[in-house]
């Protein structure tokens, strides 16, 4: 298996040595693991969540070292990615810093709702300021947003908006179908990503009635942990794995100088 979305410590909400989550990749058999630590964001967004701009050199260095490392000793195919926020009001820094480095693979996510970080546990009393159903549209026309940029290879946590267990009252199919569309349009793949179900939805993201859209419309797949501890590199691929096929899925793509690869299941 593939585990394309592993976090550092750079970012300052995860915990372990770059080493121990390439041995605990190891460990679990994985063939393919790919570092994406936050990118940077601009002022006024809170600094708290990324690196800051000055250690992304350094992020990239420590992820080629441990590239070869793993490579001397047998190790994962270790990869250089990087998790970068959608902001549509700094399109042009978010560009600018994927631009800088040649990165494998590059995550589009959408963590923020205007200044808003909906899936921040600190921030959950926003959610009281929101009804469902217009939370759940607005989430989904930035994914698509975010997809149509062109600047993202792959879409990660494509329902996020669930973290916390929020559910519209109406049938979000609708959206599921948008989201795909706009996915099939952009050429951008879908992430199958198991840190949902360490979290109140208790569930993968996205759910299988939004992967089974995306398996229609023909938007490959990849498969991600989220991973900001060792112990959660790999964690829940047995359920991914069944979760694709249940969708149709025979295979997912693993990314390399953002080129996509098919690999069997
Ligand atoms: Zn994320
Ligand atoms: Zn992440």
């Amino acid at each position: 298996m593939i585990d394309l979305h592993v976090h550092t410590a750079r970012c300052g909400h995860a915990t372990g040595e770059m080493a121990q989550y390439v041995e605990a990749g190891r460990a679990r058999g994985l063939d393919v693991m790919c570092f994406t630590d936050h990118l940077p964001m601009p002022e006024p967004y809170p600094q708290h969540y990324t690196m800051k701009a000055a250690e992304l050199p350094a992020y990239v260095a420590d992820v080629l070292a441990a590239a070869c490392d793993s490579r001397a000793t047998g190790g994962p195919e270790v990869l250089l990615g990087v998790e970068a926020d959608w902001l549509p009001d700094a399109f042009a820094h978010v560009e600018g810093l994927i631009a800088s480095h040649d990165f494998d693979l590059v995550l589009g996510s959408v963590h923020f709702l205007g200044d808003w970080a909906f899936d921040d546990p600190d921030l959950i009393a926003r959610y009281d300021a929101w009804e469902s159903d217009v939370l759940w549209e607005r989430y989904f026309d930035e994914v698509a947003n975010a997809a149509g940029s062109g600047l993202y290879d792959v879409i990660a946590h494509p329902d996020l908006v669930k973290k916390f267990g929020t559910r519209p009252d109406v049938d979000p199919r609708p959206w599921y179908e948008q989201t795909a569309l706009a996915l099939q349009e952009a050429g951008c793949a879908v992430e199958v990503n198991t840190a949902g179900l360490r979290k109140p939805c208790r569930e993968i993201y996205p759910s299988l009635d939004l992967l089974k859209a995306c398996r229609r419309r023909g938007v490959p797949a990849t498969t991600g942990s989220d991973a900001h501890a060792p112990a959660e590199v790999g964690e829940g691929f047995d359920l991914a794995r069944e979760l694709l096929r249940e969708a149709g899925y025979d295979s997912v793509v693993c990314f390399r100088k953002r080129v996509a690869e098919e690999v069997a299941l």
